[in-house]
């Protein structure tokens, strides 16, 4: 029977338990036995590595986190590392690799599939930051969990009458603020893709306050800045009464939503689709609402899109909001 080896790796993201009872599932079905690697490339490289069979993934779709653990290993970048990984690869008789993971650990595939192991990417982020897919695997679960601590801060913002600034996760891509910031109906979002003004913001708040709307969310991404920082010039220059809250881990656990355990799904079937024929060296995403494949480093040479056209939106709802 060919085996199948699968990783996570980089950050962990809700959905990526998913993704491995699809691949498991598919790989059944296919013939192949899965071999789950613990511990991305640094489990790799130690050799920590065991069958995966269909009844270990029974429950695990409602998970959040990766029921293979994740990692971030240096060792693996270089090319001792690298030969390590490829004596365990030979030594467990894997013939193809499936890593869920961000675009770091994309170069780990393409690395493993340079060294003649055919490896799929699946885009596994909750920060949205892969150009070459609309969306990543996370995305839509930390989304959602935004949106629900939005309502919650909200509650005690509005019996203060006080400005919430909340700082949310995205590395340097700020779809978790802008597409929350539109779900959650935040006054304001601050996004690294565009300027802001810190003193329109203020005065936009202020204008509202005399109109009777004594509450504002205030949404900004991480990378575009600290909410912190934010708080705290409200509080010197406009003497808003701000308070800034970081959001934090608590965007990265959780059961994943539908929308990350059917896209998952997806994408980990399409991975094993590849490895049947022998194809390595490419990444699994979604466009359009269909599933894609593409060369890794095609992928990874893409620009990110800003959904303009979303934050456009944005910017009618914000400005009317009273
Ligand atoms: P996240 O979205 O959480 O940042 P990521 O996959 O981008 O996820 P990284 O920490 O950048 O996270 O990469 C994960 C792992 O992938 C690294 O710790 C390393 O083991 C491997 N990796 C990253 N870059 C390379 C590279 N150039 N060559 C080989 N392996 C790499």
């Amino acid at each position: 029977k060919k085996r199948i080896g699968i990783l996570t790796s980089g950050g962990d993201t809700p959905g990526m338990n998913a993704g491995i009872r699809s691949v498991v599932m598919a790989a059944d079905a296919a013939g192949f036995s899965v071999m789950g690697i613990t511990k991305g490339y640094a489990g790799l490289i130690e050799g920590r590595v065991d069958r995966i069979k269909t009844e270990d993934v029974a429950g695990i779709v409602e998970k959040g986190g990766t029921i293979l653990k994740t990692a971030r290993c240096e060792e693996f970048k270089t090319q001792e590392g690298q030969q390590k990984a490829l004596q365990v690869i030979k030594a467990f008789d894997i013939s193809g690799v499936v890593v869920i993971g961000g675009d770091g650990s994309f170069q780990g595939a393409k690395v493993l599939s340079h060294l003649g192991v055919p490896t799929i990417g699946i885009p596994g982020t909750i920060d949205n930051d892969l150009a070459y897919t609309d969306f990543t695997i996370g995305f839509d679960t930390a989304v959602n969990g935004v949106v629900g601590e939005m309502s919650r801060i909200r509650d005690t913002m509005n019996s203060h009458e006080r400005v919430g600034v909340i700082e949310v996760m995205g590395n340097k891509c700020g779809d978790i603020a802008l597409y929350a910031g539109i779900a959650g109906g935040a006054e304001h979002i601050i996004i690294p893709e565009v300027e802001f003004d810190i003193d329109y913001i203020c005065d936009k708040i202020i204008g509202n306050r005399i109109k009777g709307n004594m509450t504002s969310i205030v949404l900004i991404a991480e990378g575009a800045g600290k909410g912190e920082a934010v708080a705290n010039y409200m509080r010197a220059k406009a003497k808003l009464d701000a308070k800034a809250i970081v959001l934090g881990y608590i965007q990265r656990g959780g059961t994943p939503s539908a929308a990350d355990r059917l896209r998952a799904t997806s994408m980990g079937m399409r991975a094993v689709q590849l490895l049947e024929k022998g194809i390595g060296n490419r990444v699994v995403g979604i466009r359009d609402n269909k599933i894609i494949d593409e060369d890794i480093d095609e992928a990874l040479s893409k620009e990110l899109i800003f959904r303009k056209d979303l934050y456009d939106e944005f910017k009618i709802m914000s400005e009317n909001m009273q």
